[in-house]
């Protein structure tokens, strides 16, 4: 199915929601995790476990080595990031709901993004030993950029400035629970879209990937845009398989040719 059948859904939504997965970002230089170039084909992913990050300091060590690297340069949003950003100002989409850490969406203009996976930007105490997949901090939270001030005055692992407890981007780990009430904002936004817009996600990821599918059961509309397949293809109302790039920019520029044709 084509981007114009996407162009002729969005036209229509007053109120949809995008939910995207690390696929937009890829355009921006930033690996996916299953993709065949993706982060898991040179990673191994339990070193992205809680567990590890709370039990390993030669972990946390590479961690910030690798967040310090990333943030000498940082990524940028693509096409894909600004015409979801167009599509909101336009008053077609109320928000997105990303499982992104990255941010592209906010730096593209999004105004309501709602973070299931947390934020490389943001950095909060977990506490010296917290377990069972859950921080238990003493409340320090700061932006990224403190973190990045203590790894170049050479704190290979930054340790909290009031507990001296673990620090840890805000970013949820595997093993490590969602952040309370993140699920919940997440759904109530789904429950009030009027077409769920899917970009970029292998959809396999839980609980987030229940969502999208949750509203379409409910007779929402549902478009997936995906360069390979994905479980939500077969019910679907448009399904287009390419790069979000592209499509999402040709699609956002259509739109509002659309609706003049339809006014
Ligand atoms: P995923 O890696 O499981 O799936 C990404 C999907 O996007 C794949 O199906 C891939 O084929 C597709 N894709 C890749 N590039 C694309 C493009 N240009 N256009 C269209 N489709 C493209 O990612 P996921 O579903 O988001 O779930 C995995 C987890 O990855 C999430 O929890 C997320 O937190 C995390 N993650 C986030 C980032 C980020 O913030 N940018 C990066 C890597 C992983």
């Amino acid at each position: 199915m084509s981007a114009d059948a996407l162009a002729d859904l969005l036209a229509d939504a007053r109120a949809g929601v995008a939910f995207t997965g690390a696929g937009i970002s890829t355009e921006s230089g930033i690996p996916d995790f299953r993709s065949p170039d993706g982060l898991w084909a040179r990673e191994d992913p339990r070193d992205f476990s809680f567990r590890r990050y709370v039990a390993s300091p030669a972990l946390r060590e590479q961690a910030w080595r690798r967040r310090h690297a990333l943030w000498q340069a940082p990524p940028r949003p693509n096409l894909g990031h600004r015409a979801l950003a167009d599509l909101e100002a336009d008053g077609h989409l109320a928000g997105i709901v990303t499982q992104n850490v990255d941010g592209l969406h906010q730096d593209a203009g999004s105004r309501t993004v709602i973070e299931l996976h947390g934020s490389t930007r943001r950095v909060v105490c977990i506490g010296n030993a917290p377990r069972a997949g859950t921080p238990q901090g003493c409340g320090f939270a700061a932006s990224h950029t403190w973190a990045l001030a203590r790894v170049e005055a050479g704190e290979a692992d930054p340790r909290c400035p009031r507990c001296d407890g673990i620090v840890k981007t805000t970013t949820v780990s595997f093993g490590q629970n969602l952040w309370p009430g993140v699920l919940e904002e997440a759904t109530a936004l789904l429950e009030r879209a009027d077409l769920v817009l899917v970009v970029g996600s292998s959809l396999s990821v839980e609980p987030a990937a229940s969502l999208p599918r949750r509203a379409q059961r409910t007779g929402v509309p549902l478009a997936v845009v995906n360069d390979e397949p994905t479980p939500l293809d077969d019910v679907a109302d448009v399904s287009v398989r390419a790069r979000a790039g592209g499509v999402l920019a040709d699609v956002a520029a259509a739109v509002p040719l659309r609706r003049q044709a339809s006014a």
